[in-house]
């Protein structure tokens, strides 16, 4: 399976302006769509101001301040870096900022930035104050980073003329703007990048009332019906992550059709998370596969992520940004110095007989299932 982060990333990065990131376009679309099809059709769910914008409560009261100031000013707002596991809402608070902003948003991906002038095409064409959005930001090129750390700064661009012993350095100034960086590896950052954003917004995944908010949403613009208990099954199986939440919600909702049902009643979601292989903890077959592994193979762990990566036929990348967030929010795996760990909750959940060694980790925030 692919993570929605890779594939949104795919598509998002062939949003980007410049000559190589148009070339990109239709190979990453066309990734995107193989993998997520409704992703790319699913602008009506997204939120596009702040008061649509469900959870991350903190986060958005402080960036409400930060905006009306900004506004009330007259300047662009602060450079905005935002952090957290795919599927939270990143690009869509980018984009809220750009509209509560009254500004031009452009996005584009650090993996579609291959040469310095891709990045001077697109900060030359800004419009004043816009908000320039990219994903994946850690995986920049230094020469890039390096650019950019002038831009952010000064509003200035360096940009050299010429080739050889004629070739001269020009500085261009640049209209202010907002750089909203994006990234599912804080860690993987350098400083001095982190440094130049004035504003964090850590995502965490969401709580069940949230995440439940966004189903009522979500079907009310998809023009279904959902009952109570079903909504709350659905937002139990969600991995407390928006996206996962859409994505499930449509799949009942063409349950529901073809049933010819009025609403998406329990039985539904019960009947549909068995189809699709989800199960009472949200957990799909690949993370079972994960802890199965763990347990089977590497006697609880602790193992490296590589080797785990590898014996589940997945990304490292994957592994850590997609699967682990939600096993170890689930309290089913730790990460430990030496490698990941799986709980005893995770040898109960799977109905394992093997008796946990001695070093397993106890504790979890789910009673037996
Ligand atoms: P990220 O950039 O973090 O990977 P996205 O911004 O692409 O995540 O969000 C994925 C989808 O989840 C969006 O299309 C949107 O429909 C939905 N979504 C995300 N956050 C929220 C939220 N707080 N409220 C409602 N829907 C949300």
């Amino acid at each position: 399976m692919k993570a929605a982060g890779e594939a949104d990333t795919a598509k998002r990065s062939g949003e980007a302006s410049g000559t190589k990131a148009r070339q990109e376009r239709g190979d990453g679309i066309l990734r995107a769509e193989a993998a997520l099809p409704e992703d790319s059709r699913d602008f009506a769910l997204r939120p596009s101001r702040l008061d649509e914008f469900l959870g991350q409560k903190a986060m958005k009261e402080n960036l409400a301040v930060f905006i009306a100031a900004a506004k009330e000013r007259g300047e662009s707002l602060d450079h905005l870096f935002l952090t957290g596991p795919p599927g939270l809402g990143k690009t869509t608070m980018a984009r809220i900022v750009a509209n509560e902003m009254g500004v031009d948003f452009t996005e584009t991906s650090a993996p579609a930035l291959e040469k310095a002038k891709d990045l001077v095409g697109i900060l030359t064409s800004l419009k004043p104050n816009a908000v320039f959005f990219i994903d994946e930001i850690h995986r920049l090129r230094p020469e890039i980073e390096e650019k950019l750390y002038i831009a952010m700064e000064d509003y200035e661009l360096d940009f050299v003329i010429g080739q050889g012993p004629g070739a001269r350095t020009m500085r261009l100034p640049l209209k202010p703007f907002t750089l909203a960086g994006a990234t599912t590896k804080a860690g993987m950052v350098s400083s001095p990048l982190i440094s130049r954003f004035g504003i964090s917004c850590r995502f965490s995944l969401y709580g069940s009332a949230d995440i439940e908010a966004i189903i009522r949403r979500s079907a009310a613009i998809l023009g279904v019906r959902i009952d109570d208990a079903a909504a709350a099954l659905l937002s139990t199986s969600s991995r407390f992550t928006p996206r996962v939440t859409n994505r499930l919600l449509r799949r009942m909702r063409d349950y529901a059709q073809v049933e010819k049902l009025p609403s998406i009643t329990l039985g539904v979601v019960r009947s549909g998370l068995e189809r699709l292989e989800i199960d009472g903890l949200g957990l799909e077959r690949l993370d079972r596969e994960i802890l199965r592994m763990i347990i089977e193979r590497y006697g609880g762990g602790p193992v490296g992520a590589e080797t785990l990566a590898i014996s589940v036929g997945e990304s490292v990348d994957t592994l850590e940004d997609f699967y682990e967030p939600y096993l170890i929010q689930a309290g089913l795996l730790q990460r430990t110095q030496r490698g990941r760990m799986v709980t005893e909750l995770a040898y109960k959940h799977l109905r394992l007989q093997v008796k946990p060694p001695s070093g397993v980790l106890s504790g979890g925030l789910f009673p037996e299932s």
